[in-house]
């Protein structure tokens, strides 16, 4: 099928989903900023910013990026142990950990490549389909992938995600696919297990639960070549959508194991209902460029 038929498939099969018995109006008042993934057309009636022209996520063509020779991306303790454990929470959006700080007393952070500044990193999420759609947000060439991570780091010159927002350098995210590994036994990448496994005790909207292992947040993008990436100017793909993003996206997809894939799909939101498909349509990239950093570019 089409990918926007199956995208719109999606969409409908959505409503077939049980509501609680919640009264609309309690679920209402209780979740006034509250969004849904099956009204995002209509995020910008509440959230001017999500009808803007640099919006995300984009389709990725490969033959349209243009080529650069940029440093690589420097990566300040991403491979040092966290001092404590990562608490996964389900904010009815997604699932979701801050990143505590490193055994160095610093968070981890990334600078160089296409940074001006340093990007301290604060919280890792998730965007997932459904058994019928694969879930990832952004695409390479329209291709979709079974999952999508993204790590959000906030520029240390601003204090706040709510400051930070306001500018167009404010923050930097990182985002890396997932695909079902079919063949053989999954490899073994204790981040990303110790998260993945966690995802079954945050089913319920507010919930969260301890990781029982400590890990390095490098842990979480396995041994995908960090050098190799896609990097273009573009926005929160969550209300309230602030062009504040630089999107570095790479292209080497981590496996997963299906079993660890399928613990999201029971996964539940605000209003008691299955959190599926909680990715957003593929925006228009208008007069943006993307910018593509090859692994053999020599700096
Ligand atoms: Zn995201």
């Amino acid at each position: 099928m089409h990918f926007l038929g199956l995208f719109k498939l999606c969409q409908r099969l959505l409503l077939f989903l049980p509501l609680t018995t919640a009264s609309a109006a309690e679920t209402a008042a209780a979740h006034k900023n509250a969004f849904h993934y099956d009204n995002s057309n209509n995020w910008y009636l509440d959230y001017p910013e999500c009808g803007g022209d640099k919006q995300s996520p984009i389709i990725i063509k490969t033959n349209k990026t243009l080529e650069v020779s940029i440093p690589p991306i420097t990566f300040g303790s991403y491979d040092v142990f966290f001092s404590n454990y990562a608490v996964l929470k389900n904010n009815g959006h997604s699932i979701k950990f801050n990143v505590p700080d490193t055994i160095e007393f610093i968070r981890p952070f990334i600078t160089d490549g296409p940074l001006n500044g340093m990007y301290e990193a604060i919280e890792v999420h998730f965007h997932w389909g459904s058994p019928l759609c694969k879930g990832s947000e952004h695409q390479i060439n329209q291709r979709r992938y079974d999952l999508e991570m993204h790590i959000v780091h906030l520029n240390t010159k601003y204090g706040s995600v709510e400051e930070a927002r306001e500018y167009d350098d404010g923050i930097a995210v990182i985002g890396a696919f997932f695909k079902v590994e079919k063949t053989a036994l999954p490899t073994f990448h204790p981040g990303l297990d110790t998260v993945f496994n966690t995802v079954p005790f945050v089913l319920l909207y507010n919930s969260s639960a301890t990781t029982n292992q400590l890990f390095t947040l490098g842990s979480m993008l396995a041994n995908i070549n960090r050098d190799n990436f896609y990097t273009y100017q573009g926005s929160l793909t969550t209300p309230p959508c602030s062009q504040a993003v630089t999107w570095i996206v790479y292209p080497e997809v981590i496996p997963i194991p299906l079993f660890q894939l399928q613990n999201f799909w029971f996964v539940r939101d605000d209003r008691g209902r299955k959190l599926l498909n909680n990715f957003r349509p593929v925006q228009p990239l208008g007069a943006r460029e993307v910018y593509h950093r090859s692994a053999d570019e020599y700096y």
